[in-house]
């Protein structure tokens, strides 16, 4: 293995960004190795500057369903580009994108275009209070809506009704209207809607968590939510950042037939461009800004390349009909080799194209479980894969990606590899 100029980028880097990355997971920080710099990828490979070839399961976090530099994403984007890259005023993709919106994804009716997944989420909870007129909002521990001050809160140690901030820099004021449950614990959501009745805006959930490692919803977990939010005049939120267009076209929602109030998008939405989307009902999104008194703006929103890449993307999926069966088989594929060869050593969750191999023997299905997994014996995993030329997630706590790009010739050659870590 060869990470020579990566290991000088890393040192360069260092001296003038914080950890030398602009996005904290990408460090290799919890893996304890250098971090490599990437040069380009296509399809199904990632490559590095020393000349690596790996086989990328981490798909920029969820955005490349497709594998990389899709041609057709590729020719979408340098069509629009000679047009210019923004004008600041309305264009015809942007109706098209919102059209598209309302046909797939069965909550929403109208939606909005922002550039990233965090504004999303922080612009729907901006509804969701407004539209109710209420303060609170509930998450769940180990799950995650971006960076925004209200949602970088977790459960506190006493008691599931106090919170904490989970970053410097926050005000304490902010936990305050933040409740954290447990994921797939139905008693600690009624037990927050009773401590707080009246006052709770919108329970904001991953319908499958994929922050924490990828944790399914217990079956009637999603129901449950639906559930308890309409009895208290509450708006269920579902955060598809991650799950939307991966486990259907119309998301965790389509594939659940849970129908959340409100939906937010990111990652796969943009076709690997800065985009995010929150939408949902008519009544709801009518308090957006202009038509209504919510206010949320954008310089760059619903941008012209950005739009025409996340356009290309979604009317791909939309005209390759079996493209989830597909993706949903070339991961069990994947998951038969670990569960196979691992001999109950790990614990493997997985949905659709989504995956997650925890180092613990006990079932994963909350925070709490995924922070079981021996985290060491993670990292021994990854350096032994990112040696053999696999690139997969630096983190315990990260999902595997699988595209449309995975070949059956990388497929298994992934699981030679993994067969030989194990065996
Ligand atoms: C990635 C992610 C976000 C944040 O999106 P960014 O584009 O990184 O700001 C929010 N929610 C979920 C579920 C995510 O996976």
């Amino acid at each position: 293995m060869n990470d020579k100029l990566s290991a000088e980028l890393y040192e360069r880097a260092k001296k003038h960004l914080p950890g030398g990355v602009n996005s904290p997971v990408r460090s290799f920080r919890s893996v304890g190795c250098t971090p490599r710099f990437i040069a380009k990828a296509k399809g199904d490979r990632i490559t590095d500057v020393d000349g690596n070839e790996m086989i990328d399961y981490v798909c920029s976090w969820g955005p490349g369903i497709l594998g990389s530099a899709d041609i057709r994403v590729l020719e979408a984007v340098k069509t629009a580009c000679d047009d210019g890259l923004t004008y600041g005023a309305p264009t015809k993709r942007e109706i098209e994108m919102a059209e598209l919106l309302a046909e797939l994804v069965p909550s929403i009716e109208i939606s909005r275009l922002v550039s990233s997944g965090t504004e999303a989420v922080m612009s729907a909870i901006r509804v969701a209070r407004g539209y109710t007129k209420r303060d609170k909002i509930i998450k769940f521990q180990g799950c995650y809506h971006g960076h925004s001050d209200g949602l970088l809160v977790k459960a506190g140690s006493a008691a599931l009704t106090t919170s904490v901030l989970d970053s410097a820099g926050v005000p304490a004021d902010y936990s305050k209207h933040t409740l954290v449950a447990d994921y797939n614990n139905e008693e600690s959501v009624e037990k927050l809607f009773k401590e707080y009745a009246g006052e709770i805006a919108a329970v904001i959930v991953e319908p499958v968590a994929a922050n924490m490692g990828v944790v399914l919803p217990k079956d009637g977990f999603l129901q449950f939510l639906r559930d308890i939010t309409t009895k208290n005049g509450a708006l269920l939120i579902f955060d598809e950042v991650i799950t939307g267009f991966r486990l259907a076209l119309g998301g965790a929602q389509e594939y659940f037939g849970i129908t959340p109030d409100m939906t937010t998008l990111g990652k796969i939405i943009g076709g690997g461009m800065p985009v995010g989307a929150y939408g949902g009902r008519e009544d709801i999104m009518r308090c957006v800004s202009p038509d209504g008194p919510v206010y949320q703006a954008g310089t760059l929103s619903g941008n012209p390349i950005a739009t025409a890449a996340g356009l290309a993307t979604l009317n791909i999926l939309k005209e390759d009909r079996d493209i989830y069966k597909r993706l949903e088989k070339k991961t069990e594929v994947l998951d038969e080799a670990i569960k196979s060869a691992s001999g109950g050593r790990v614990h493997t969750n997985r949905v659709g194209s989504l995956m997650s191999v925890f180092f613990t023997k006990e079932a994963v299905t909350n925070f709490e479980s995924a922070t079981s997994s021996d985290t060491e014996e993670y990292a021994k995993y990854f350096k032994y894969l990112l040696e053999r030329d696999i690139y997969v997630a630096p983190s315990q706590f990260e999902a595997m990606f699988v595209s449309n790009a995975h070949s059956d010739e990388d497929l298994n050659k992934t699981c030679d590899v993994i067969k030989s870590y194990f065996g």
